[in-house]
């Protein structure tokens, strides 16, 4: 088995590090074969100087967009750089659990194509609270739209199939429409709980609107 995680990055500096060593024991404990993908979304902090240390590693990949092109291009990016059977997306800020992804990878070697995260009890910090209405909004005005039938949409931590992630077409807000994507092409998808943890560092570039 072989693993990329990509992991989307805007101005994310204090998170780099602690993402990393919370991820590397994870994936090396489930294969020798693995990449970490970053994708610099345009970061003005000190996210750049960060990756392009972290890019000597073994195991390690950054790509870098010249401007910040928001989460979806730089998905995009990053699964057309992945060159591993299975591919995983977190976000960088902590808020997933790394010690989750066997969780997806197992879904993906069950035969599924596709594996949702699902944030069943979601940590609503200030900012959330607003976003909780809009959100319940937004996953069934889908799910009634689409009739592709995941709880949690938008949720950052998924697997794939590697020819899956290729097959996307993301820019804009689109992220938010993978499973809708992924569903619409045919593939097998199904859904795992994952936690949800509140933001340590840095802010939220995404607001209720
Ligand atoms: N992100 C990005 N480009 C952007 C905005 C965000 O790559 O223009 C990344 C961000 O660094 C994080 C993920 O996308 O890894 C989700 O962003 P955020 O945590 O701000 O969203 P929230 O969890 O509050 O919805
Ligand atoms: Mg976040």
């Amino acid at each position: 088995m072989s693993l990329s995680i990509v992991l989307p990055l805007y101005n994310e500096e204090e998170n780099i590090l602690p993402l990393l060593n919370a991820t590397l024991p994870v994936l090396s404990s489930l294969t020798k074969d693995f990449e970490i993908v970053f994708v610099d979304d345009g970061s003005k902090d000190k996210s750049p100087q960060i990756l392009k240390e972290l890019q000597k590693e073994k195991h390690i990949k950054v790509y870098t967009l010249k401007k910040n092109m928001g989460k979806a291009t730089a998905l995009y990016v990053g699964f057309q750089k992945a060159t591993k059977d299975i591919i995983i997306t977190m976000d960088s800020d902590l808020q997933d659990d790394p010690k989750e992804i066997p969780l997806l990878v197992q879904k993906i070697q069950q035969g599924y194509d596709f594996v949702n995260g699902w944030k069943k009890n979601k940590h609503l910090e200030k900012g959330d609270r607003l976003k909780r209405l809009p959100s319940l909004f937004f996953n069934n005005l889908t799910y009634v739209l689409t009739k592709v039938n995941v709880h949690d949409y938008n949720c950052p931590f998924k697997a794939y199939k590697k020819q899956v992630a290729k097959d996307l077409f993301l820019y804009g807000d689109m992220h938010r429409y993978i499973p809708v994507q992924v569903g619409n092409m045919g593939y097998t998808y199904t859904e795992v709980v994952v936690s949800n943890y509140p933001r340590k560092y840095g802010t939220t570039k995404y607001g209720s609107s």
